[in-house]
């Protein structure tokens, strides 16, 4: 049996920076890393946009860094996942992969998000390679290129206006004939002269050389007559989605609809006192390393405070 002041149960930018935060408040934080250690920026390859890294740096070794830096300032890190997790019990209760019974005055959700994939073994092979998840993280990589957006709702039709910024065109394809997005950003995409939109079209495979790695073109299919026409793009963005880990919490804390956990406007309270939740696990809109990172802090803050009121 393990007892802490505050768990914490992610470890991507939100986790080890609220485990930073909290062991520099003297919590002594322990920190279970999930099945996926340093999160989702670990399955991207250049990163250009955290602060402080002028030059390009790898995923995985930027969450290596926060890894040691965690470490060094005292946060226990438990390669382990939560299984279950009790809510109503004071201390909360958490049970482990490993089997282990933990519990905690104060718990800190940063368990994430992950992106939806098309699932095709292409887009496998040349992820961080010219198929991408976020326009925002990579769009830069692409000016004056051709690249396709995949997907029909908002998230599409924003990543498809954000690359407008760079790309010379942009391909926007749907398996409809019609968007799900807010009337408002169709329209602005309809009418965007960059934007060329396929209709009742998708992806059969993503085309690309081995040397050096990357993107040709993509096989698309007409969802209704399943015919194939080759699209020579430079990049693809597949927008059909994000879910957030929260199966775990289902049913004990306030979500959304679509299963992002609630947490009060600026802050990382949930309505269960005592839990926290920071990083993409509660935030659909900005979906960042550095946002991440930042509500982990805030997280760590939030619950200092409560725990100092409470014990
Ligand atoms: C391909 C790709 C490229 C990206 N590129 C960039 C970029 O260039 N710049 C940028 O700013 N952002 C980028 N992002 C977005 C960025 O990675 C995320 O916004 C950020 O990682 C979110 O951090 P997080 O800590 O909230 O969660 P995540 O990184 O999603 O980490 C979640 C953590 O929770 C753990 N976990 C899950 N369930 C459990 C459980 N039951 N128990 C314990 N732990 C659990 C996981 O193992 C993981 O460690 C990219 C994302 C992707 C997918």
């Amino acid at each position: 049996m393990i007892k802490s002041k505050i768990l914490i149960l992610g470890s991507g930018p939100a986790g080890y920076t609220a485990g930073i935060y909290a062991a520099r408040a003297c919590l002594e934080p322990i920190l279970l890393t999930g099945a996926s250690k340093g999160g989702q920026l670990t399955t991207t390859t250049d990163v250009e946009n955290y602060t402080g890294f002028p030059k390009p740096v790898q995923g995985s070794w930027l969450m290596e860094q926060m890894e040691e830096h965690a470490k060094n300032v005292g946060v226990k890190i438990i390669e382990d996942t939560a299984t279950s997790v009790n809510l109503k019990t004071s201390p909360f209760e958490i049970i482990t992969a490993n089997n282990s019974k933990m519990y905690t005055d104060a718990l800190i959700i940063a368990t994430g998000a992950v992106a939806k994939w098309l699932n095709l073994p292409s887009e496998n092979k040349f992820r961080g390679y010219g198929v991408s998840g976020c326009a925002t993280c990579d769009g830069f990589f692409y000016r004056g290129k051709e690249v396709a957006v995949v997907g029909g709702g908002n998230t599409a039709l924003e990543e498809a206006l954000y690359l407008c910024n760079h790309a010379s065109k942009v391909t926007l394809i749907h398996r409809r004939g019609a968007f799900r997005g807010d009337m408002t950003m169709q329209q602005r995409v309809i009418n965007h002269p960059k934007i060329n939109i396929i209709w009742n079209h998708v992806v059969d495979e993503i085309i690309g050389d081995d040397n050096p790695k990357s993107v040709t073109a993509l096989n698309i299919k007409n969802a209704v007559a399943g015919t194939i026409s080759t699209l020579p793009i430079n990049g693809v963005f597949i927008a059909i989605g994000h879910k957030p880990n929260t199966d775990l919490f289902r049913g004990q804390i306030d979500l959304d609809n679509d299963g992002y956990i609630k947490t009060q406007a600026g802050t990382s309270i949930t309505n269960i006192s005592g839990v926290f939740a920071a990083g993409d696990v509660q935030d659909k809109i900005y979906r960042q390393a550095i946002t991440s990172a930042g509500s982990g802090c805030i997280a760590a803050l939030d619950a200092e405070k409560y725990l100092s009121s409470t014990l």
